[in-house]
């Protein structure tokens, strides 16, 4: 059954291995046992009960609460050729009644529901005519009181599943469960304890950031404008700063969506829908926005202002790289922002729960000061003992210098305690540059000893210093009409030379993606087809998918197949749009080569393509300076896999070149073993053969070789 469960993976959705869990939650669902399958966001969740509604007869009912998601999730099942519908209050009696007679007669593989439906006796009635050999609980969670996001209905499935003539299977799912909650879903669905599949809480392709004492705004604009061709969303804590940032950021010409509780219904649906269209790339958002959106494709999270808590956090960082794409997460840290949520805690929750809610940002702040692998305080905070830094977090990678700034903290404090310790941070900032502003004169500050002392910089520049003073503890905000500054006990050691103060410098915006024409040609290809198909891009190919393309450049039908995320269906449907633009592009850049590992030997298969201009030969006279295929690669800033490319070609048109000494003698006679067994069409399988050592240079060589062999 597995083995035809594989199949069914390569054939319908494209994907050659099962991903971790995955495998051992349809194998336990196939051996008819009930399962709880616990998986981050993006980890291949709905994979582990299609793959068993395809394998199984009769109709596999989905229990989900996302009714916003049932269309999308549908869709991207009719794009892959598998029959499936959704019956929620957004389609009329009269249609949800055609839908169920649909299911009775067994036209739909996969079918939706919303748990409300499980109140309705009649509706339970009506399964009772259906096959149903599996029911799958998606966000599982909201089974268990103890969990965020508590569903009555919830508790009614196992009533409804015991009640059905062939006891079904039930898999429930879900990417958020404390062992509480893990518990509470155990018991209300019968599942054993034993068939608990937990993958971790890990997303390895998030790197997360926090972003303290820069510009926020200057620093947001230019990571927008630099990752310009990437949906990305922007969370903001009041609807007034979404406002503020869309009107600002629309200004600036770039492609704004926004979305928030104050706005009109149909707007707000409307600002969504061109989101998920990829016609608008950047969102900005309070927390309302997200709840049931499964737009694969976005970037980046940045939150401009503090989330109130880890949990809150990492779901909306976590609606980033669903497709498991790299993808960032960031977080834009002031100080002040700590004194709003704290104020909005103290307004608006019953005051029993103030202290553990305080508590919670508490630890968001500390989240925002550790220096240790964020992501290794993510996931100890959801209590998993992993303790292995990242290697990829803002923290993991900082190579930042510090810059002694002691002196100029001085100059500010001092100029502050002059100032009467009154004042907010612009003014302060205005004395110090010597500004002949207004206020400035009318206290007399032009007068103060400090005034002026720091006119070499822009007051910009000092008050976005001053805000880094504030994120240290160096100076401290006075609540009351407005806020004022004041200087810190921390501060005050500092004024008398007992502390030093070191900054960093600045974080640089990242681009979080290279750019590739390929790869926008694909883009915009898709999105065209998105339109004619009335879906979302992401339905037709994941960016995955895509990038996918770009590295193998199929050029038949057959490696079309290949690419990950396309199955029989797919290529039927859309295999020649996106093979002619691939092959037209390969035509006009003839340097442009698969990576290696990623498709079949060397040219011989590929249809015959127009020879390659003088690059090769650039290469192959460096090589004869003796500079190492690394060194080339650099210097022409083209991959190491088109350099090593170059030199194949030039060896294979009989150029004096002996490519042959690359490979130590050892390792001949293990190639000639390696490529008896699994033969030269694919070089993945040779390289496993082999020791690590032996590169897939080295590889491709040796099968060029027993080519010229043969011609010769
Ligand atoms: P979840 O529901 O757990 O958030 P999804 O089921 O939406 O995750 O899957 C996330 C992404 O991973 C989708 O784009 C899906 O097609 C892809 N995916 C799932 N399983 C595999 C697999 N075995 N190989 C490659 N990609 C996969
Ligand atoms: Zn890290």
């Amino acid at each position: 059954m597995l083995e035809q469960a594989r199949q069914l993976l390569q054939s319908y959705f494209g994907y050659s291995d099962f991903r971790m869990g995955q495998e051992r939650a349809i194998h336990s669902v196939l051996e008819r046992r009930n399962t709880l399958c616990v998986m981050p966001t993006g980890g291949g969740k709905s994979i582990c009960y299609q793959v068993p509604a395809l394998l199984l007869p009769g109709t596999t009912i989905v229990i989900s609460p996302l009714i916003s998601l049932m269309k999308d999730q549908v869709d991207t099942l009719l794009q892959l050729g598998i029959s499936a519908t959704f019956i929620n209050s957004s389609i009329s009696s009269s249609e949800a009644y055609k839908r169920l007679n649909g299911a009775k007669d067994g036209r739909y593989k996969l079918l939706y529901i919303a748990p409300e439906r499980l109140e309705v006796q009649e509706f339970i009635e009506e399964l009772h005519h259906m096959d149903i050999p599996l029911v799958a609980v998606d966000e599982a969670h909201c089974i268990s009181q103890w969990g965020h996001d508590f569903r009555p209905s919830y508790r009614r499935i196992l009533q409804m599943v015991q009640g059905l003539p062939n006891e079904p299977v039930v898999l429930a799912l879900t990417a958020t469960a404390t062992p509480i909650v893990r518990k509470d879903i155990c018991q209300s669905l019968m599942i054993d304890v034993n068939n608990e599949i937990i993958t971790g809480f890990a997303r390895s392709n998030l790197s997360f950031s926090v972003i303290k004492g820069q510009d926020r705004y200057a620093f947001l604009k230019e990571y927008i404008k630099k990752n310009a061709n990437e949906a990305g969303i922007i969370y903001a804590a009041t609807r007034k700063t979404v406002d503020q940032l869309y009107a600002k950021l629309a200004g600036e010409n770039i492609p704004v969506a926004r979305y928030h509780a104050g706005m009109h219904d149909q707007e707000r649906i409307d600002e969504q829908e061109q989101f998920l269209q990829d016609k608008k790339t950047v969102m900005i958002a309070t927390s309302a926005f997200g709840m049931g959106i499964d737009k694969s494709n976005i970037r980046y999270v940045l939150h401009y202002q503090l989330p109130k808590n880890m949990e809150s956090y990492y779901q909306e960082a976590g609606r980033a790289g669903r497709d498991g794409l790299e993808s960032e997460c960031i977080v834009l840290f002031s100080q002040q922002d700590v004194q709003i949520q704290r104020f909005l805690i103290e307004q608006s929750i019953d005051p029993g729960r103030i202290q553990s809610e305080l508590e919670k940002l508490r630890s968001m702040v500390d989240y925002c000061h550790t220096e240790e692998c964020l992501q290794d305080y993510i996931l100890h905070y959801f209590g998993e003992q992993e303790g292995r830094p990242c290697g990829k977090c803002g923290n993991c990678t900082d190579t930042r210098n510090s810059v002694d700034m002691t002196k100029e903290t001085q100059m500010v404090l001092s100029c502050m305690i002059r100032m009467g310790q009154r004042f907010g941070k612009n003014l302060i900032a205005q004395v110090l540059t010597g500004s002949r502003n207004k206020k400035v004169i009318e206290f007399g500050f032009h007068r103060l000893p400090t005034y002026g002392l720091l006119q070499n910089r822009s007051s910009k520049e000092i008050s976005d210093f001053i805000e880094f003073l504030i994120t240290q503890e160096i100076i401290g905000i006075a609540q009351g009409s407005f806020p004022t500054l004041f200087v810190t006990a921390k501060g005050k050691n500092v004024l008398l030379g007992k502390e030093n103060v070191m900054r960093k410098e600045a974080v640089q915006v990242k681009v979080i993606s290279n750019e590739d024409p390929l790869f926008e040609e694909l883009r915009s290809m898709r999105r065209s087809l998105a339109e004619r198909e009335g879906v979302p891009p992401f339905v037709i190919f994941s960016d995955t998918s895509l990038k996918d393309m770009c590295v193998k450049l199929p050029l038949t039908k057959n490696e079309f197949l290949q690419v990950s995320g396309v199955g029989e269906h797919k290529l039927k449907k859309y295999g020649e749009e996106f093979l002619s633009i691939i092959v037209d592009f390969c035509e006009s850049h003839p340097d442009r080569k698969p990576e290696e590992e990623s498709i079949m030997v060397v040219e011989t298969a590929r249809p015959a393509k127009k020879v390659m201009k003088d690059s090769h030969l650039i290469t192959f006279e460096m090589y004869q300076e003796h500079q190492s295929v690394k060194e080339i690669a650099k210097k022409r800033n083209l991959s190491t896999n088109t350099i090593e490319n170059h030199l194949i070609l030039c060896s294979e048109q009989g150029s004096e070149i002996n490519l042959m000494a690359e490979i130590s003698e050892d390792y001949l006679s293990l190639l000639q073993a390696a490529v008896e067994k699994v033969g030269v069409e694919k070089l993945k399988p040779i390289k496993e053969q082999l020791p690590n050592e032996v590169t897939y240079f080295m590889i491709k060589i040796y099968l060029s070789s027993l080519k010229k062999d043969k011609v010769h």
